[in-house]
């Protein structure tokens, strides 16, 4: 098989509670930059917020559909089950005390392949964690949290799948990773390609009842591919290893193909271009609602449908 054009993860999209609690949690709590407001496309009348590093480099995107009649979900089997981000060495203690202050709820800091690492539940029950890792780079000048302490690009996803073995597989001979390390019952897998969201890491703990889609869940992972060429090709491999990618869909900011993966995780696999500043300039991403061409001419119905938003710490 011919080497995979995949290069780490791009972004992961989650169901959330109401949009406002989101953005205080994201953009205010954890000191994301908020990079777009927009809609849903296959579902017009409800948010999808985007959240990233300063820079809004893909390996930092942390979107989310807040669902306003969402029931919450169960984190399970079939879903990527915790969503990490990679902080600099030494960042934890501010974030427990910062998490302490806040009222969060999180676990006590753990140790894992020699990094630690801090658990921790968005308001609507998302599983999110903190890794100590020397490569953290990223962070946001402009935003709430010293750059010591402030999260960069993803360290991993946890996926937890029904058949772990085909996963390692397609992660291993088609999607570009290799098996790099175990720990328990954890298999770690990293991508060589790239040096930052580079870990997808597979465990998943026996008796624990089926995921079910809802909020405080993860909706898919998206893999990432540097442009429309590398995409054609990764569908290519996907096809050849028997699984049914959809065809390539616009998203706007980047181009996206989805697959179930056999071990029933939705993934994607998104181009880097073109990226954000495709329609605001990109020092003042996230200010006003942005609706892709075959939208916009239902923005008046869309606006009035949708919760006015306030930004706690907006660009520009
Ligand atoms: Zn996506």
């Amino acid at each position: 098989m011919p080497p995979s054009p995949v290069t780490g993860l791009h972004h992961v999209t989650a169901i959330s509670g109401p949009a406002q609690q989101n953005v205080d949690f994201y953009n205010g709590l954890l000191g994301l930059r908020f990079v777009k407001k927009t809609v849903n496309f296959d579902d017009p009348g409800t948010y999808h917020l985007y959240y990233a590093d300063g820079d809004a480099r893909p390996g930092s995107f942390l979107t989310f559909f807040p669902w306003a009649d969402s029931i919450p979900g169960r984190i399970g089997p079939g879903q990527a089950t915790v969503t990490a981000y990679a902080v600099p060495v030494g960042a934890v203690d501010m974030w427990l005390a910062r998490f302490a202050d806040e009222g969060i709820d999180f676990g006590s800091p753990a140790e894992r392949f020699g990094q630690r690492v801090l658990s921790f539940r968005a308001p609507d029950g998302l599983a999110l964690e903190l890794i100590e890792a020397p490569a953290a780079s990223g962070g946001w000048e402009n935003g709430p949290i010293p750059l010591n302490a402030a999260l960069g690009a993803f360290h991993s996803v946890t996926l937890c799948t029904f058949d772990p073995d085909v996963t390692a597989r397609l992660l291993t001979e088609v999607m570009g990773y290799d098996e790099t390390g175990q720990d328990g019952g954890r298999l770690r897998f990293e991508n060589a390609a790239t040096e930052r969201a580079a870990v997808v890491d597979l465990v998943c703990p026996p008796g624990i009842d089926r995921g079910r889609m809802g909020t405080g869940t993860v909706h898919h992972v998206a893999f990432r591919v540097p442009d429309d060429e590398a995409q054609v090709e990764a569908r290519a491999l996907l096809l050849d290893a028997g699984l049914q990618p959809t065809p390539v869909i616009d998203r706007q900011y980047f181009h996206s193909i989805y697959f179930r993966e056999p071990g029933g995780v939705l993934f994607e696999i998104a181009t880097d271009p073109p990226g954000f500043a495709l329609d605001e300039p990109a020092d003042r991403l996230g200010h006003d609602l942005k609706l892709p061409p075959q939208h916009e001419p239902l923005r008046p119905q869309i606006e009035q449908r949708l919760a006015p938003l306030t930004i706690p710490r907006p660009d520009g």
